[in-house]
């Protein structure tokens, strides 16, 4: 057998899982073959100073199982290896069951950091915006300042932010103006007007965004049973949300921009 082949062996050789005419025939060329030698023994130091050397991490309970369910292969697998014994194992077989779990586990942490950190910009804020307004009809912190006047509310939103809103009362379309709160969006303090539109509640979230481009910036979505409709004018950001439909919604924004 020529020391090609014998090298393939070597792995398997160092690690018992040859059959036994193999493993005889390796032995042999072990004995005539310096070179084949001396790879064995480096093999056979580097898996030990391995051993000796590498920090051990636990795997926690929860990610063997998550790794289990993903290579549902590797049970069968196992299993029939153990009723061969004398299955000729080649070298790289191994590494590629380990692959499977290695990349299985890389698998599992790449889906868990792409939805922390590649949420695309709009998703990450409408997912606020989606936050505030629902806390607010949680707790019945709809309002700080109660008032369909705009010369009232635009005055108290001004003397708590470094900027001024556009506030305009749209009651005669059909969404009067209930009042404004504060709230804490994309790192900083926004003004949210309240808005009704029959029995429904429309938070109007604003804040200065030099970075926003009128025209690229018209965005709808809806999560969780709620309609978000995002535009963008002169520097300012708008997000409006409500449970009312899309095309409501649509209209709403319609008459703010015109009315401004
Ligand atoms: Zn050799």
């Amino acid at each position: 057998m020529d020391c090609r082949r014998i090298e393939k062996l070597l792995d398997s050789y160092l690690d018992r899982e040859l059959d036994r005419d193999s493993a005889i025939t390796v032995k042999r060329h072990l004995q005539v073959c310096g070179e084949c030698s001396r790879t064995l023994d480096a093999r056979s130091s580097m898996s030990s100073s391995i051993k000796r050397r590498a920090t051990y991490y636990p795997a926690p309970a929860e990610l063997a199982n998550r790794i289990r369910t993903q290579v549902p292969h590797a049970a069968a697998y196992r299993a029939d290896k153990t009723r061969q014994p004398r299955f000729r194992l080649p070298a790289w077989s191994r590494w590629f069951q380990l692959g499977g779990a290695v990349a299985a586990a890389v698998v599992v942490t790449t889906i868990a950091t792409m939805q922390l950190t590649s949420m695309p910009e709009d998703q990450r804020i409408a997912e606020q915006v989606l936050s505030g307004h629902s806390r607010s009809l949680l707790t019945s912190h709809q309002i700080d300042v109660a008032s369909s006047d705009q010369h009232t509310v635009k005055p108290w939103l001004s003397s708590k932010l470094d900027f001024s809103p556009t506030v305009t009362d749209l009651t005669t379309s059909g969404f009067p103006l209930r009042g404004g709160r504060l709230d804490y969006v994309d790192n900083r303090p926004v003004a949210v007007l309240v808005y009704g539109h029959r029995q429904h509640v429309i938070d109007l979230f604003i804040w200065p965004d030099e970075a926003v481009s009128d025209a690229s910036r018209t965005r709808v979505f809806s999560k969780r049973g709620l309609n978000l409709r995002h535009w963008a004018v002169a520097g300012m950001t708008y997000w409006a949300v409500s449970d009312i439909n899309t095309a409501d919604l649509e209209a709403f924004a319609e008459h703010y921009a015109s009315a401004r």
